[in-house]
């Protein structure tokens, strides 16, 4: 399904024009959405979740009129924040539990069959047993893309996953995004450009609240 948006534009109470009439078309695949601290990014993605309302513009999904219909949008979503999730001292298997519950899954054998599955994508599988609120970063950050996994989103996002992760689980979160990227739509925010350069089959610069360049990671290099 096609995330289409026009005419986006926001300007925060303290005058700073974080979004300033974007324009962008994102299809299937693993996109990339790349620019310095302050460029909007955050802006941008709260705004496709309907996290905050724009000052103007239109954004669509499909069929969904995202800014007028909200609840369908969300039906839809995987949104990871930025910021680390807050856990409870509880394993991963039983806090998926809990979630999956909540989301309505009534059955025992398919919120076992689900949280296998979500377990595996993530590499969290031989972890399952330990207590979230132990984990590292970049296992937080792994278990935050099972979480949103159980929804069996269409629309993935994903904001500055990386940051603050080392090398090594820098690492483990890209092959686990990569691997969702074949099968689902994931926009990507990222201010490392070796994150977009690895993964993206297309990326979007963004700058000041503007976009810079739309294309491909292998023509953007030719260009800039
Ligand atoms: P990025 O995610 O690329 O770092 P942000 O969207 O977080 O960019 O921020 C874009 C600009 O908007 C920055 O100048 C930031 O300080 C400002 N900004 C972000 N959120 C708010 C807010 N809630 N209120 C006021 N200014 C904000
Ligand atoms: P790093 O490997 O950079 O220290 P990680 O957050 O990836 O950071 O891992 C922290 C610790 O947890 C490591 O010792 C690693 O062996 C262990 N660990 C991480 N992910 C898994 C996993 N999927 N299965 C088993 N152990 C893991």
């Amino acid at each position: 399904m096609k995330l289409q948006i026009k005419g986006l534009s926001k300007t925060y109470k303290n005058g700073v024009k974080a979004l300033d009439n974007v324009d962008l078309e994102i299809g299937t695949g693993m996109f990339g959405l790349l620019g310095p601290n302050g460029a909007g990014k955050s802006s941008l993605m709260r705004t496709i979740s309907t996290l905050q309302s724009p000052d103007s513009g239109s954004i669509t999904f499909g069929d969904i009129d995202v800014l007028k219909d909200q609840m369908s949008l969300r039906k839809v979503l995987g949104y990871l924040p930025q910021e680390f999730g807050v856990y409870p001292n509880m394993s991963a298997e039983k806090l998926l539990n809990y979630f999956a519950q909540l989301k309505g899954i009534a059955s025992k054998e398919d919120r076992k069959k689900i949280i296998k599955e979500v377990l595996e994508v993530t590499n969290l599988w031989d972890v399952r047993n330990k207590s979230v609120s132990g984990y590292s970063g970049g296992m937080k950050q792994r278990f935050g893309i099972a979480q949103l996994l159980l929804n069996n989103p269409k629309l993935i996002i994903v904001d500055e996953p990386t940051a603050g992760l080392d090398p090594a689980e820098r690492h483990r979160f890209l092959n686990v995004l990569r691997e969702i990227g074949n099968n689902h739509t994931v926009i990507f925010s990222t201010h490392i450009v070796d994150d977009v350069r690895e993964l993206c089959h297309e990326l979007a610069i963004l700058n000041g609240g503007n976009i810079l360049y739309r294309g491909t990671p292998k023509e953007a290099e030719e260009s800039l």
